[in-house]
C-alpha cells in the first residue's frame, strides 16, 4: 500500500497489509481479517460473505477500484457493512488504455514488436503489416459513463464519428458529440467497438456470437470493462473465422488465465488488466479508498458509498 494511503489510515489504528499482491487463499484471508474493522481490496481480491462472517467487527470494505463485482454487496448490506469504491479518479487513465488498445490492434503494434524482436524484419517493403485507420473511423461505445465519455472526448482528436449505447440516453454523451444507437445498430455501424460497462447480471456475455456476427468484418473490439462482458470462446471463434478483424483486451473471463485461442492469434493486443495502472492514478485510488474507510470508521457517510441502502448502519445508530 502506498505510504500516503497508509498515513491516512494509521491515525485510526494499526494497518496490516497482505504479504502478497495476489488474492490470498480464502482460509488465510478469513484468518487474517478476524479482528479488522475495514478491508481495502487493492486488486482482484474477492470478498464473499464468508469473509464478512470471519470478520465480526467489519464495518467497511473500501474497494480501491470503481468496479466492485468481486464483493458480495448484497451480503454486506444485510450485515450492515458499508462498501465503497473509487469512481472518477481512474477515468482518464482507463480511457487512455482503451485508446492504447484500439491503436495497438488496428496498427498491429504487438505483432510488429514481436516481428522485430524475432529478427524477422528483412527490409522496408510496401505491403508490410498494413493495418486499419483509427482516424476518421466510426467509434461505438457501449457504456458511455465516466470512462466511456472520456473515450468519446478523445475520439474528436481523431476525427471520428461517435455512437454510444447505454440503457438510457445520456445528455452529456450527446453534448460531447456521441449519437445514441440501439445496441444492434451500434454493432452494425462501428469500426471500433469499445466496452466500458460495469459487470452485472445484465452485462455478462453482452457480446457473444450473435453480437459478433452483427459487427463488420473490418471491425475491432476493445474491452476495458470486465472480462465476462464478452464470451471469450465466441470471440476466439470470430477472430479465427474473420468475422471481425481484431481485438484489444485488457480484461478476461478467468483472470489471470487467458483463453489459449487468444494467445495463438496475431490480431489481438493483450494487456494484463492494467487499465487504471498509472502511478499517479494508483496513488489516487489508494488514497481515495483510505479516505472512504476513514469516513466510515468515524461515523460519517463515506463519499463513494456503493450500498446506500446500508446507511446508516446499525452499529452507528445504536
Ligand atoms: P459508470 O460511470 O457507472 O459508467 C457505466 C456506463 O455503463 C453507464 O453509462 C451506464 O449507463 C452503462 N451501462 C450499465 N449497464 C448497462 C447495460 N446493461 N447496457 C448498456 N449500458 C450499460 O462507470 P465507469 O466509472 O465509467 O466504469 C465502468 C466500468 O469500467 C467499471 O464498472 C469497471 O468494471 C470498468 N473498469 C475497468 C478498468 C480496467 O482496469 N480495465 C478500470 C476502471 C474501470 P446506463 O446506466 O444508462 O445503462
Amino acid at each position: 500500500m502506498e505510504p500516503e494511503a497508509r498515513a491516512i489510515l494509521e491515525p485510526l489504528g494499526p494497518v496490516e497489509t497482505s504479504p502478497t499482491e495476489v488474492a490470498l487463499p480464502e482460509d488465510e484471508l478469513a484468518r487474517r481479517v478476524a479482528g479488522v474493522e475495514a478491508i481495502i481490496p487493492m486488486g482482484a481480491h474477492p470478498v464473499p460473505e464468508r469473509i464478512m462472517l470471519a470478520a465480526p467487527r467489519l464495518r467497511v470494505v473500501g474497494v480501491a477500484a470503481v468496479g466492485y463485482n468481486l464483493i458480495d454487496v448484497g451480503a454486506a448490506t444485510r450485515r450492515g457493512v458499508l462498501v465503497t469504491n473509487t469512481p472518477g479518479v481512474l477515468t482518464e487513465t482507463t480511457a487512455d488504455m482503451a485508446w492504447a488498445l484500439m491503436l495497438a490492434a488496428a496498427r498491429r503494434v504487438p505483432e510488429g514488436d514481436r516481428f522485430v524482436r524475432a529478427g524477422q524484419w528483412k527490409g522496408v517493403y510496401w505491403s508490410l503489416m498494413m493495418g486499419a485507420d483509427v482516424h476518421g473511423a466510426t467509434l461505438g461505445v457501449i457504456g458511455a459513463g465516466r470512462i466511456g465519455k472520456a473515450i468519446v472526448r478523445r475520439a474528436h482528436g481523431f476525427g471520428m464519428r461517435v455512437l454510444y449505447s447505454n440503457r438510457r440516453r445520456d445528455a452529456e454523451a450527446e453534448r460531447l458529440g456521441a449519437t445514441y444507437r440501439e445496441k444492434a445498430d451500434l454493432l452494425r455501424e462501428s469500426d471500433f467497438l469499445v466496452l466500458a460497462v460495469p459487470l452485472s447480471p445484465e452485462t455478462r456475455a453482452l457480446i457473444g456470437a450473435a453480437e459478433l456476427r452483427l459487427m463488420k468484418r473490418t471491425a475491432f473490439l476493445v474491452n476495458v470493462a470486465r472480462g465476462p462482458v464478452v464470451d471469450e470462446g465466441a470471440l476466439v471463434e470470430a477472430l479465427r473465422a474473420g468475422t471481425i478483424a481484431g481485438a484489444g483486451l485488457d480484461v478476461f473471463e478467468e483472470e489471470p488465465s487467458v483463453h489459449p485461442g487468444l494467445l495463438a492469434l496475431e490480431n489481438v493486443a493483450l494487456t494484463p488488466h492494467v487499465g487504471s495502472a498509472s502511478r499517479a492514478t494508483r496513488l489516487r485510488m489508494a488514497t481515495t479508498a483510505a479516505e472512504n474507510c476513514v469516513a466510515a470508521l468515524q461515523g460519517q457517510r463515506p463519499p463513494h458509498l456503493v450500498n446506500p441502502e446500508a446507511w446508516p448502519p446499525a452499529w452507528l445508530v445504536r
